[in-house]
Formats: C-alpha cells, structure tokens, sequence
C-alpha cells in the first residue's frame, strides 16, 4: 500500500481527523464536535494542540516536515515523533510516572496523543519567576540515574540493547542539530549566531581560546562515539514541567544512543544559567533565596542521582558489563564497589564539560535562554551573560581536575 500522505492538523481539522479513535472518545468526550481545540506549542520544532471536551483533555502534538521556527527552508524529518514516541514509552517503563502518559501514536501523520500535565508549568518559567520547587532535585537526580542506567549495557540484554541503539541511531537529523549548533557553531562566526553586542570582547576570546575548542571537540567525539544509554538528548529546563508536587519530563525528540554524562551535565547546567541570570530578576525583590535555592538543587539532583546510580548498580546490575559472576559472586563486592566509583568518576568529569559548552551554545549560538532573553537591559544581561560563560569555561577546560560542587558553588558566587 502506498504511505498515507502527511497533512499538517489545524484547531478546525482536528476533531474530524482525530474524532474516530475511541481511546480520545473515552478521554474527552464522545462528540468530537464538541471538542474545543488550541494550539499552544511554544517550542522551536513542532505543533502542539490542547484538545478539551466534556470528559477531559489531552496534548495532540505533531511534528512538521520542518524546523517550525524558521519556517520550510529548514527541512526536518517527521520521524523526530516516531523517537519521541518510542522514548516516551521506554522512560515511562524506566521511571514510572516521570513522562506523560501516551494514549495514542500515528506514525505517518506524525503525530503522539498524550497526557495533559495541568496545572503544570515549563519548569524554565517557574525558574525565572522565583518559585521555589522542594522535589524537583529528588525528581530529576532519580529520573536521570533511572533512564541512564536502565537503558543501557548495565542492565539490558544484548539483544534488546542493540535493537534500541539501531532504532535510535536513525535518528540522524536530531543528532546533527547538536552536533552543530552544540559542540561547533559557538566556537566560530557560525552564520546562525547571535549574542549580546556588550558581549563582543568575552566572544572573541572564547573562539581565540585553543584550549577550549580542543575541549569542545574533545566533547563531541564523547557525544558521537559513545553510545552507551538512550539519551533524552534536550533535558533542559524547558523540557520539564513542574506543580510545587509533580515534576514530569516532556519533548524527548532528541533520543539517541549516547553517553551517560550528556543529559546530567545540560540539566545542571540549565540550573547554572538560572543562578547566573537571577541578578536581572531582582525588580520586585532580592533573589538571594533562589540562589540559595538553586545550588542546593544542583547538589541535590546529583547526589541522588549518585545514590540512585549506586542503588541501581547493587541490585539491578544484569546485563553484560562488570557481571556479578567477575565480583560478587567470588565474594568480591570491593571489586563491584571499585568499578562503580570508577564508572560514577569518568560521568562527573564529562558531565563538567557538556555543562560547560551547553552555557556557551545558549548565549552565544542560535537557541537562546528565557532566563537571559527576558532581562531587557543590556548591560544586566550581558553581565549574567559573561559570568556563565566565564564559568562554562572553567568547567569544560578544568573538568579533570574539579572535585566537587562545593567548590564551584563559590566559584559561581565569585562571578555573578
Ligand atoms: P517542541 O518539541 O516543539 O519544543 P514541546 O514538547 O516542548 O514541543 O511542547 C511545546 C510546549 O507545549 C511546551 O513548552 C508546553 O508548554 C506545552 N506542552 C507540551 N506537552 C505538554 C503536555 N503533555 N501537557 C501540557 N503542556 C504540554
Ligand atoms: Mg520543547
Ligand atoms: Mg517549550
Ligand atoms: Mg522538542
């Protein structure tokens, strides 16, 4: 049979295309002619559709066959929702409950049905207006060392784990989007950049830096080479959605086979750049709270994630790496509890560097913070601007050598 046609979903068509399947029925309400349909996409890439009715609501999100923000000139594969879709299913299974719910998934339109988080807020948003998350560490420390391990070699079969990484690794065009506007375009006049014109002096010594070109390539062999764990491969703070009680993850496109540290080092540093930029949100009030707010989440997203790694390592080490067989059941559990230190030393280090360079790809490359864009005055924000980077810096060119967070705390109470 010939493959169905893509037809890009408006708010008018999307009951009629939609209105058939009984599962949306269900979910609400069994007159499609009474749903009342949004689009609230905010994102960079794709369509998104609240669909409301009398039994409830959900997400219709679809892909375009391009980058939505740029328009037809930037052709994009509609394959990205067949990886969101499948990373969706794979983390709902590995950390229950930290992913919307999908209820329905159409391949060649597209498009993935899924839960509505409400009264959730993009976590970015809450960030930038102070509010102050008590689980969102335990959520997200827990979230990464769940995923991470349970998708890769530590846990899998063989079998199951090459067929995850062959599916993932089709998807090529995600994976170019970071490759470039990640690792390179930051560390030259890439024609896509931009950054803040008071920033002009910092700019050209960072892409006179050597050193920390070598780092950031040194990074991107990691990012290409290393495919050890389906990857979110976007887990930034506008990838997650939050109440004060519910912390859930959304807009996993980006899946792929790579290393560990890349999702814990983009998250932390998201968080770096929302203490960095505090000092252009202090209109209404000091944010020395939230600063002392923030730090204390970074310590505790990776001392859970740490513990949970750790936790994770002990009882659920089946697949084909450091098997029991080698240590544990020869009475070795030192060996296990030596290999792990080792394991959790090599993910610290090159954590430090993907947070590093991704402060630099979000001030100084095409995709831009919230947390800077939405300081008006320039000064202000080149100022948080050129302390992130400064410490970015430090993070990727030192990364061997840091020992810990404490340190970089006062580090980052230094720059800012
Ligand atoms: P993109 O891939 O285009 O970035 P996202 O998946 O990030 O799309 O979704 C864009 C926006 O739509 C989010 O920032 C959020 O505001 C909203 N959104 C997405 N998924 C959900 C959901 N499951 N529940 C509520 N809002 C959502
Ligand atoms: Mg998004
Ligand atoms: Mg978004
Ligand atoms: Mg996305």
């Amino acid at each position: 049979a010939d493959a169905e046609a893509f037809v890009a979903l408006t708010p008018e068509t999307l009951p009629t295309k939609l209105g058939g399947l009984d599962v949306l029925k269900t979910r609400i309400g069994s007159d499609p002619s009474a749903w009342r349909v949004r689009e609230v996409g905010d994102g960079n890439l794709n369509l998104v559709f609240i669909v409301e009715g009398p039994a409830g609501a959900v997400i219709v999100k679809q892909a375009l066959p391009y980058v939505r923000l740029v328009g037809e000139s930037w052709p994009l594969p509609l394959k990205r929702s067949y990886f969101e879709y499948n990373a969706l299913i794979r983390q709902a299974d590995r950390d229950p409950g930290m992913v919307p719910e999908v209820f329905h998934f159409d391949r060649a339109q597209a498009i993935v049905v899924m839960e509505f988080l409400n009264p959730h807020i993009i976590l970015r948003q809450a960030l930038i207006r102070g509010e102050i998350l008590p689980k969102i560490g335990k959520d997200l420390g827990r979230f990464a060392a769940r995923t991470l391990f349970r998708g890769s070699d530590l846990s899998m079969s063989a079998r199951a784990r090459k067929e995850d990484l062959a599916l993932f690794a089709d998807n090529v065009e995600l994976c170019d989007i970071t490759e470039n506007l990640v690792f390179s375009d930051p560390y030259f006049e890439a024609e896509l950049n931009r950054h803040t014109p008071q920033l002009d002096g910092l700019v050209a010594e960072l892409r006179a830096d050597r050193d920390l070109k070598v780092e950031a390539q040194a990074l991107k062999h990691l990012f290409v080479a290393k495919a050890e764990t389906m990857l979110h491969g976007d887990l930034h703070t506008g990838s997650i959605m939050v109440t004060k009680n519910d912390t859930k993850v959304i807009d996993p496109e980006f899946a792929f086979y790579g290393p560990m540290a890349l999702d814990v080092g983009m998250m932390l540093s998201n968080f770096w750049m929302s203490y960095f930029s505090q000092r252009g949100h202090e209109e209404s009030g000091s944010r020395d709270e939230m600063r002392r707010f923030l730090i204390g989440v970074i310590d505790e997203i990776w001392e859970t994630f740490v513990a949970e790694f750790s936790h994770l390592w002990r009882t659920e080490r089946t697949g084909i790496l450091y098997q029991r067989s080698l240590f544990e059941d020869r009475g070795d559990a030192l060996g296990a509890e030596l290999a792990l230190s080792r394991v959790l030393g090599d993910i610290w280090t090159d954590m430090l560097g993907f947070a590093g360079i991704e402060m630099h790809r979000r001030i100084l490359g095409l995709a831009h913070n919230a947390d800077f864009e939405t300081i008006a005055d320039l000064d202000l924000r080149g100022a948080c601007e050129a302390a992130a980077l400064k410490f970015g810096r430090h993070l990727a060119v030192n990364r061997r050598s840091i020992t810990g967070l404490t340190a970089l705390a006062g580090l980052a109470e230094r720059l800012d």
